[in-house]
């Protein structure tokens, strides 16, 4: 079976049992109780602040929570309780396939690790992950979606597997130009993309400081770069492990969808606002996507291209997005 072929689960899962962690955060520097439980099917991730009043701290992991996109995606509640840094979590769980679970914290942050998934990943395939009785949906590009800044473009377009491709260009430092285009499935995000570490440029640290941001920031949670060398003495993972960072980045904001997003992710310099900005208007044009169900996808005649009968599929269930989400 090559990797285009891998077939994701058609039914719903969750993790098998809990996966408690006490870590750091990488802007407050403080240290963060964690435990990500099981949840049942169609709940989704959820995020439960649990230091703050009892019925306050429930942060559905969807793309309407978001509050701020400047130094990572930040997710908000109506009650103005929030939890940063949830995109790398958030690229482990969907990226291991989990479709329902809790994360609990005690702090405002989800811990930073090492600035990869790959901690995520391993906690995760500890705890177990078993299927569950609820068939799983996703959303199928049915137009393309694009949103440019400047010279930044991202866009979503049809595509009958899910696919990223990104690009960068940080001239005259160490990252310099990178490209990479990848099908996004579970084997692949655990061998080439998963280990991929946040970065960071050390000219950019004392502002940050001065913020109060990155004050958990270390070499062992980031690569730093200054000017056109790697500060970190291990080196680099993989010798673009930038650009493979930020297709783990874009990974961790499409899951705020809430269901796999079939078709074709293209970023020159994507960052977490403007693949949020895409998500929300990709997302909000209702001629944009559809809903199938996985099991009906798979068994399409037409695997490898939009058919006739997917499409009656997807608009007859279209309209299920409102009760398919059961938010606390
Ligand atoms: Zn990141």
């Amino acid at each position: 079976m090559t990797e285009e072929q891998h077939m994701a689960s058609i039914v719903q899962r969750t993790l098998k049992t809990c996966i408690p962690y006490v870590g750091t955060g990488l802007h407050s520097g403080c240290r963060i109780g964690m435990l990500v439980r099981p949840s049942e099917v169609n709940t989704g991730v959820r995020f439960l602040r649990n230091d703050v009043p009892t019925g306050r701290g429930v942060i559905p992991a969807l793309w309407h929570q978001v509050v701020d996109t400047r130094l990572g995606t930040i997710i908000g509640n109506e009650f103005g309780i929030s939890v940063s840094t949830v995109e790398h979590l958030m690229a482990a769980l969907h990226g291991c396939g989990i479709d329902n679970a809790v994360v609990e914290l005690d702090g405002p942050e989800v811990p930073i690790l090492d600035g990869s998934a790959e901690p995520f990943v391993a906690m995760i395939e500890r705890a177990g992950i078993i299927d569950q009785e609820a068939k799983r949906w996703a959303m199928l590009v049915e137009e393309t979606v694009e949103v440019r800044l400047d010279d930044k473009v991202v866009r979503l377009e049809p595509c009958p597997i899910t696919r990223i491709t990104a690009e960068i260009d940080f001239p005259d430092t160490a990252v310099g130009t990178q490209r990479l285009s990848t099908v996004m499935t579970e084997p692949v995000f655990k061998r080439d993309l998963a280990r991929a570490r946040t970065f960071g440029f050390a000219d950019q640290i004392e502002d940050l400081y001065e913020r109060e941001l990155a004050l958990g920031g270390s070499p062992q949670n980031a690569i730093l770069i200054d000017g056109d060398v790697v500060v970190n003495e291990e080196g680099l993972r993989f010798h673009d492990e930038f650009v493979r960072h930020k297709i783990l980045d874009i990974i961790g904001d499409l899951s705020l969808a809430g269901v796999p997003v079939i078709g074709h992710f293209y970023g020159y310099k994507p960052g977490h606002a403007l693949n949020q900005a895409l998500l929300r208007k990709f997302i909000s044009n209702e001629h944009a996507w559809s809903y199938v169900m996985l099991d009906e996808y798979e068994n399409a005649p037409g695997l490898r291209r939009l058919s006739d009968a997917l499409a009656t599929t997807a608009t007859r269930v279209k309209k299920a997005w409102s009760r398919l989400r059961v938010v606390a």
